[in-house]
């Protein structure tokens, strides 16, 4: 007998499958603008020059290949440490794993979740990343939504948010948080939205599980931080997702890490056994190369400026982009004002553009876009924004 003859074909993966498509796409004027990767003017994801010094190093000094404990690097989980959460906590009261990415500390934490806290089930934005509910199913953790996202389709609706975490939720309950350059919106909240909704995450007693995965896109890698300290500073529980893919350029080393906070040290040593038990049924243990080398980088001072610099680089860029497309929109003459993209932050905005017109976007100008609307910024092109905005123009 055949056993696999008959098991139905999984649908393709809502943003990588567009990616497979668009590969196949014959149109030269073709754009990709679905999954959130960074490109330079050339059109090229690059690889970072600290990246390229640090990798050059580790080649002369890297001396095995042997495992990595469960938790990864010693270097890189201090320097995860103090990019993230700074003096601000006490480093006794972390557990820093190191993933695979963040879809791997995502995972992770969703199993951490499921072990040890049931019976709990996590609040998500809506919209949100559409891996986040596929990674919640996946771990078997029953996933809800809160609202985020204003009627206006533009701008952040915090009243129904905290409408719908203090009267929707029970204690125990976690809630997913973006800390910057929401996906897919590029909406976020202010300091003052911050504050608001650190006091209901205390006073509704929610675990708060912060994805943060474009540290450095939103204001800067300072900057972006000041959500997830507020946070932090209302409660003394959480778990924070990180990742390398976006700030570093190190999409596919699969460099990420969880963070676990308590509010003390035995009890933060009890939950990192139980993570590390976690990973050692699943991966046993992360890939050495891309912590090695944002260890290498951070560790270093000159490395480091180095990095500031590119990643500032990269937001300034994208914020250009922004303008750039803005202002061509506007010459169009479609009379639809597409300012509103200036106030977003990161790589997605959602541009408004019905699944209809997205539709006609890929099949008569092969430019690519999310069905829900999302565009990756980071993926156009100043030499190329005329053609883009013409096509954007052509099916409003
Ligand atoms: N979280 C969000 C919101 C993301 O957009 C992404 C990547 O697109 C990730 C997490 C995880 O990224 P990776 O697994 O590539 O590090």
């Amino acid at each position: 007998v055949h056993r696999f003859i008959g098991i139905p074909t999984a649908p393709p993966d809502s943003i990588l499958g567009l990616t497979e498509a668009f590969l196949a796409d014959k149109n030269p004027s073709k754009m990709n603008l679905s999954v959130g990767v960074y490109k330079d003017a050339s059109g090229q994801t690059p690889i970072l020059k600290c990246v390229k010094e640090a990798e050059r190093r580790l080649i002369e000094t890297e001396a095995t290949k042997g495992y990595l404990s469960i938790d990864g690097l010693p270097d890189y989980r201090e320097q995860v440490r103090s990019l993230v959460f700074g003096d601000s906590i006490d480093a006794g009261r972390i557990a820093i794993l190191q993933t695979p990415g963040g879809t791997g500390a995502l995972r992770v934490a969703a199993d951490f979740i499921v072990a040890q806290l049931s019976p709990a089930r996590i609040w998500m934005p809506s919209p949100t990343w559409a891996n986040h509910p596929a990674i919640f199913a996946a771990a078997g953790l029953a996933s809800e939504t809160y609202r985020y996202l204003g009627s206006d389709r533009t701008s952040f609706d915090l009243a129904g948010m905290l409408e719908d975490l203090n009267q929707k939720t029970k204690p125990g309950d976690a809630v997913l948080l973006h800390a910057c350059c929401h996906n897919p919106t590029g909406v976020d909240p202010t300091p003052e939205d911050w504050k608001a909704i650190a006091k209901t995450v205390a006073e509704r007693q929610l675990i708060p599980l912060i994805d943060f995965a474009y540290q450095g896109f939103g204001d800067g890698i300072e900057q972006d931080k000041a959500g997830l300290q507020t946070i932090l500073e209302a409660v003394d529980e959480a778990i924070v997702c990180n990742s390398f893919s976006k700030n570093f350029g190190l999409y596919s080393e699969r460099v990420g890490s969880v963070c676990l906070v308590a509010a003390d040290s035995e009890t933060m040593k009890a939950a990192q056994s139980q993570l590390k038990t976690i990973v050692r049924t699943n991966y046993s243990n992360p890939p050495r190369h891309g912590g090695a080398i944002v260890a290498t980088v951070l560790q270093d001072a000159e490395l480091t400026t180095l990095w500031k610099q590119e990643v500032d680089e990269m937001r300034q860029r994208i914020d250009a982009l922004r303008q750039q497309f803005v202002e061509t929109m506007k010459t169009t003459g479609a009379g639809h004002d597409f300012s509103f993209l200036l106030k977003q932050k990161g790589m997605f905005s959602f541009s408004g553009l019905t699944p209809m017109q997205v539709d006609e976007l890929k099949n008569k100008h092969g430019i690519y876009i999310v069905g829900s609307g999302r565009i990756n910024v980071a993926g156009m092109s100043e030499a190329k924004m005329d053609s883009l905005c013409q096509s954007v123009a052509s099916v409003l």
